[in-house]
C-alpha cells in the first residue's frame, strides 16, 4: 500500500517537470484585459472605442494588433500601457487590478513594465539621442554616470553609435525611430509596447525596424505588442489579434518568418 501511494507522488513529481518544459500554456498572462469597455464623450453622440474586449498577453510573446483605422487599435493599446483608464472593466498587469491603483503608483508601473515606441517617434527635439534615451531613467532615479553608460550601449545595440549626439531633426525617420526603441528599452522593461511604429517611414526603413524589434524579441526575450493597419507586418509576429469597431474579431497563432 505505502509503495503505491510513493509511486503515485513519484508520478506527479515527473509529471510537474515535464509541464514546466512544455512552457507557454502554463504562464500567467503578463497583460490581461477583462470585459474592457471605452467610451469617449466628445460630441452628443457616445463613441464606443472599445467593446467588451477580453485579451491575454503572456510573457515573450510577440502579438500584432490588427485593425483599419478607427479600430480602436490606439485606444486599446494605451489601456495596456496604463496611459488611460477604461470606462468599464478590469486590466490586470501581472495578475494586478490596475484600476485600484494611483496616477503615481501606475506612474511607476508605466516605467517598469512598458517602453512605448510610438509612429511620430515623438522625441524631445532640443535633446540629443544619447539624452533621449537617458532621460526614463532619471524617472527612476538611476543615477547620471549609469543612465549615460546604459544609453550609449541601447544606441550601440540599434545601430547608432556614430549618431550619439545628434538632435533629432539631424537624424532621419529611421534613425528617430532607433532612437525611440532604445529610449523604450531604457528600463528594461519586460513589455514593449509600439503603435504603428513603421507607419511614417518608407516601406525599405519600415523593414529594418521590423528586424530590429524581431530581434529584441528573438534574442532579448522581450514580450512585444505591436499595433498595426498595415497586414504585411503579420509576418513576423507569432500571434494575430484583429480589432474591428473596437471588437476582438480574430486572435490566431502562427509561426513568423526566419530572419
Ligand atoms: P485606431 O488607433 O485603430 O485608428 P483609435 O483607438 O485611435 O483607433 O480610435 C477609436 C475610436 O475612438 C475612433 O472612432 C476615434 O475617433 C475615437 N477616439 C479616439 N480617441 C478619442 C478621444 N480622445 N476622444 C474622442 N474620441 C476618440
Ligand atoms: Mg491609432
Amino acid at each position: 500500500m505505502e509503495k503505491r501511494v510513493k509511486t503515485k507522488i513519484k508520478s506527479v513529481k515527473k509529471s510537474k517537470s515535464k509541464s514546466k518544459k512544455s512552457k507557454k500554456t502554463k504562464k500567467e498572462p503578463i497583460i490581461e484585459l477583462k470585459n474592457l469597455w471605452k467610451t469617449y464623450h466628445l460630441g452628443k453622440v457616445p463613441v464606443h472605442a472599445l467593446k467588451s474586449v477580453d485579451l491575454k498577453i503572456y510573457p515573450g510573446d510577440f502579438v500584432i494588433i490588427l485593425g483599419s483605422s478607427g479600430s480602436g487599435k490606439s485606444t486599446m493599446m494605451n489601456m495596456i500601457g496604463a496611459l488611460d483608464v477604461p470606462t468599464k472593466g478590469k486590466i490586470l498587469l501581472n495578475g494586478k487590478d490596475t484600476s485600484k491603483f494611483e496616477e503615481s503608483d501606475l506612474a511607476q508601473i508605466r516605467g517598469q513594465k512598458v517602453g512605448f515606441v510610438f509612429q511620430q517617434f515623438n522625441l524631445m527635439p532640443v535633446l540629443s539621442a544619447l539624452q533621449n534615451v537617458s532621460m526614463p531613467m532619471m524617472f527612476q532615479d538611476v543615477p547620471e554616470e549609469e543612465r549615460l553608460e546604459r544609453a550609449e550601449k541601447l544606441l550601440k545595440m540599434v545601430g547608432l553609435e556614430d549618431r550619439m549626439t545628434h538632435r533629432p531633426t539631424e537624424l532621419s525617420g529611421g534613425e528617430q525611430q532607433r532612437v525611440a526603441i532604445a529610449r523604450a528599452l531604457s528600463n528594461d522593461t519586460e513589455v514593449l509596447l509600439a503603435d504603428e511604429p513603421t507607419g511614417n517611414l518608407d516601406s525599405k526603413t519600415g523593414k529594418q525596424i521590423m528586424h530590429l524589434i524581431s530581434k529584441l524579441h528573438k534574442e532579448n526575450g522581450k514580450t512585444i505588442v505591436l499595433v498595426t493597419h498595415d497586414i504585411n507586418l503579420v509576418k513576423y509576429a507569432h500571434r494575430t489579434v484583429k480589432l474591428k469597431d473596437g471588437k476582438v474579431v480574430m486572435d490566431n497563432h502562427h509561426k513568423p518568418v526566419k530572419i
